[in-house]
């Protein structure tokens, strides 16, 4: 995850790098970091003696971030502190950044006699192993991994179980997806190809359809691409009607009649191959912008979930 350089400095090198993300035990205290979007997921595994020292790290935490420009969130989980670092924008100063943050709190654990083990139930009396669940990481015992697994399990069990009402989830796609349409038109008259307004079609169309289907499953996620895709590509036909229509409208063309002789009006120009080109681009742009949405859509919708052991 980091060049060899650089995680040698953070925390004295004990954090190991596993590509994805990195993870060990420094001080005592099980800590794993996720990167995601230019931030860091920091999360440190804590047990406190007494219940109420866990209300005493909490005002610590506010405190510490008030100081720490780069530290965006710090909250606790039941037995865990999750910190979210902005990742510098120069690489060099990732070991200070994260060092600045990290080593006062765990100042803080040390005198203050927390001890580190499961980040669910904070057991350090069993066997602990850092999990991969769902892309993050979690230092967790056999028991907790197992109770995590069977929810995850249960959860999917649930998902699937849901059916959606294609009909009216179709209704609700082609609805939703008009408003990412209506934002293409606008942003091609101003003279761009609007990738961004082909991922807000995704993301309304597939809105629409869990909202008049009832629930966003498979088939739903499926549909609601499709419909974005044809839709897309009646955005593109309009916006290039609307052009052609501000030279022709002069010499009696309506709307209307431009729309409907596109493709005569674009042959006669010369055009074809550029209409196409363009569509093209506006396809490639909305895929790049939406793949993230709908990836993730899909994932949710069949309730699929990954859970292993990091070695
Ligand atoms: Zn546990």
């Amino acid at each position: 995850m980091l060049k060899e350089k650089l995680r040698s400095q953070i925390l004295g090198g004990s954090l190991q790098d596993f590509k994805t993300h990195l993870s060990g035990l420094y001080k005592g205290f099980y800590i794993t970091m996720d990167a995601a979007q230019a931030q860091y997921i920091i999360k440190i595994s804590v047990n406190p003696a007494d219940a109420a020292d866990m209300a005493a790290l909490n005002s610590f935490l506010s405190n510490h971030q008030l100081n720490e420009k780069k530290l965006l969130t710090a909250v606790t989980g039941s037995h865990s502190i999750i910190l979210t670092i902005k990742v510098p924008s120069l690489a060099k100063n990732i070991p200070n950044t994260v060092n600045g943050i990290v080593e006062p709190i765990i100042d803080y654990l040390i005198s203050h006699t927390f001890s580190s083990g499961c980040s669910e139930c904070g057991t350090d009396m069993e066997q602990i192993n850092c999990y991969e669940i769902n892309g993050s990481h979690y230092f967790l015992c056999d028991g907790c991994k197992n109770k995590i697994q069977s929810s995850l399990q249960a959860n999917q069990q649930e998902i699937q179980s849901k059916k959606s009402s294609l009909v009216a989830g179709l209704v609700g796609a082609f609805l939703g997806s008009l408003i990412g349409c209506i934002l293409w038109v606008l942003i091609y008259h101003l003279g761009y190809i609007a990738g961004v307004a082909g991922a807000v079609t995704a993301i309304c169309a597939m809105k629409g359809y869990a909202i008049l289907g009832g629930h966003l499953d498979k088939k739903g996620v499926i549909g609601s691409v499709i419909i974005m895709l044809i839709m897309i590509f009646f955005a593109n036909k309009i916006s290039w009607s609307w052009d052609a229509y501000s030279a022709l409208e002069e010499y009696g063309w309506t709307f209307t009649e431009v729309y409907q002789d596109l493709g005569y009006i674009l042959e006669e120009t010369d055009l074809v191959a550029s209409y196409y080109g363009e569509l093209a681009i506006g396809y490639i742009l909305t895929i790049v912008c939406s793949a993230r949405s709908i990836i993730n859509a899909f994932h949710e919708s069949t309730g699929s979930y990954s859970i292993k052991k990091v070695n």
